[in-house]
């Protein structure tokens, strides 16, 4: 030990507690290791907790009760014009994500796991040295990178604190309600973020350099979706791209080439949603054996192993579909594959879920997918207009569909949109992984009325008869 230095030992050390992190630490130590937490934040839940999924559902959440409340007069019932108090709103929002840190903390402090704030970098593949913390470095025996993913911005521009150019964290800081806000990005995150805004007053203007919103989901799970947002957003350029950004200190100016040529202009504010980098600069990987591929994520085998025989990876760093449950089970499987046991990520289907309203979620093979791929497979779906629980809740825009294989009658994916997909797609990822048929979903009596119905009815109409869909011409 150097003079002036405190160099722990320890059999685990996880860098980074947002879902990777958190979910390899936790059961390390349920699995009976000795487990150190390292992470430049305060708290675990990383970006999903305080700057992702979390303040971005407890916003949603505020702007369909917004919409509900106003499309309650078609139902009889009239709100006043509702009166929105961005301090309130704020405050709630971390209301939900300190309850939740707060439940992070004592589960950690349950599980005997140590947690070290401070920035780690590799020296060696059996150390890291931790700046910023009273505890300067640890000799591990395995180590887990969970070090996540960073917003990236535009070319030749910066996201700075307090600036009007703003990345997802910074949009998600509510600092005002702008009036004019261009969104970058069709996206997920860059259709959340504007539905929150729209909701709460703002002129969304999104561009989009592709020729459709949300591109790798099924066009037909996304047309109700848009239609909505050609109400709710002032105007979506698609294959536009922003070639000038100047920042003023009145707004920002943007400029674009494409079919939204004509658009520019200025803005308040710009909320930059064109995807996420993998934090790895800066960790010191020079000195492990670890692999990148050509865009920094870490190269990982089905047991989350990196090249180093000692350090695993998971979660956004490692790329793939940056969601924050692939993370959680990829944390998971490295604690199991450190403990010895046959874990490996073999997942048959990762579902994703866009929380607009109404949601999107899918999982297993798209209808794309399969015609790309020149699969024999069959496509079923169910329009929510025949969906009694839709029409109680206004919601008959909605459709459930099932890529099936031809042969077997397997079910290979889902796709739903419209309230509540979230959860209905669950029965989906369960389906898929048990290598269902459409006969053991048809058969399974759901509850009336309910949406999950819509499940069990396009299962019914791959076997020729659903009992709410008129029958097809003989
Ligand atoms: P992260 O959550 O990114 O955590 C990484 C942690 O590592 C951070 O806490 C960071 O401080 C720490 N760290 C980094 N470098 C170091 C270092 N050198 N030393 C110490 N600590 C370090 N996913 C969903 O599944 N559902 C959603 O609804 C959803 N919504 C989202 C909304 C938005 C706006 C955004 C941006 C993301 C959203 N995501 C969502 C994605 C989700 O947040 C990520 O997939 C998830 O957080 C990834 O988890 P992770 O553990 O890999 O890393």
């Amino acid at each position: 030990m150097v003079m002036g230095e405190l160099v722990q030992e320890c059999e685990v050390v996880v860098i980074g507690s947002g879902p990777g992190g958190y979910a390899a630490a936790f059961r390390a130590a349920d699995l009976g290791m000795d487990v150190t937490l390292v992470d430049t934040a305060e708290g675990p839940g990383g970006v999903c907790l305080f700057r992702g999924c979390i303040p971005s559902k407890t916003y949603l959440h505020l702007s369909e009760l917004l919409h509900d409340a106003a499309g309650a007069k078609e139902m009889g019932i009239s709100f006043g014009r509702p009166e929105i108090d961005i301090a309130g709103v704020r405050r709630w929002k971390q209301t939900v994500v300190e309850k939740l840190a707060g439940g992070l903390v004592q589960l950690a402090e349950q599980r005997g796991v140590q947690r070290l704030r401070g920035r780690a970098e590799f020296v060696s593949a059996g150390e890291i040295r931790i700046q910023g913390s009273d505890i300067s470095g640890i000799r591990f025996k395995r180590a887990v990178i969970a070090t996540g993913s960073r917003p990236i911005a535009l070319p030749e521009t910066r996201f700075e604190k307090g600036g009007r150019i703003m990345s997802s964290t910074a949009a998600l800081a509510l600092a005002d309600i702008p009036g004019r806000l261009l969104v970058v990005g069709g996206g997920y995150v860059g259709l959340e973020i504007g539905m929150i805004y729209a909701a709460l007053g703002s002129d969304i203007h999104l561009v989009e350099m592709g020729d459709r919103l949300l591109p790798g989901i099924d066009p037909d799970l996304v047309a109700p979706l848009a239609r909505r947002l050609d109400k709710a957003f002032t105007a979506i350029h698609l294959n536009t791209r922003v070639e000038g950004v100047q920042a003023r200190d009145a707004g920002v100016d943007v400029a674009f080439s494409g079919d939204g040529a004509d658009a520019g202009g200025a803005f308040d504010r710009v909320l930059v949603a064109i995807g996420r980098a993998p934090n790895t600069r800066g960790l010191g990987l020079e000195h492990t054996r670890v692999k990148t591929d050509d865009r920094g994520f870490i190269i990982v085998d089905d047991r989350q192993r990196t090249d180093d025989e000692n350090i695993f990876a998971v979660g956004d760093v490692t790329g793939g579909m940056m969601l924050a449950h692939k993370a959680s089970r990829e944390g998971k499987i490295a604690a199991e594959v450190m403990a010895g046991e046959p874990s490996a990520f073999d997942a048959a289907a990762i579902p994703a879920v866009v929380y607009t309203d109404p949601q999107i979620a899918y999982c297993g093979l798209t209808e794309t997918a399969a015609a790309r791929e020149n699969r024999a497979v069959e496509v079923q779906r169910f329009p929510w207009k025949y969906s009694g629980r839709a029409l109680t809740m206004g919601a008959g825009e909605g459709m459930t569909k099932m890529i099936v294989d031809s042969a077997s009658q397997r079910i290979l994916g889902v796709g739903i949109v419209g309230r509540g997909a979230e959860g209905l797609i669950s029965e989906g990822v369960l389906a898929v992984e048990m290598g269902a048929v459409v006969q053991d979903v048809a058969f399974t009596i759901h509850p009336h009325p309910t949406l999950s119905e819509t499940e069990s009815e396009t299962a019914e109409i791959f076997l020729g008869s659903a009992l709410h869909v008129p029958p097809r011409k003989k």
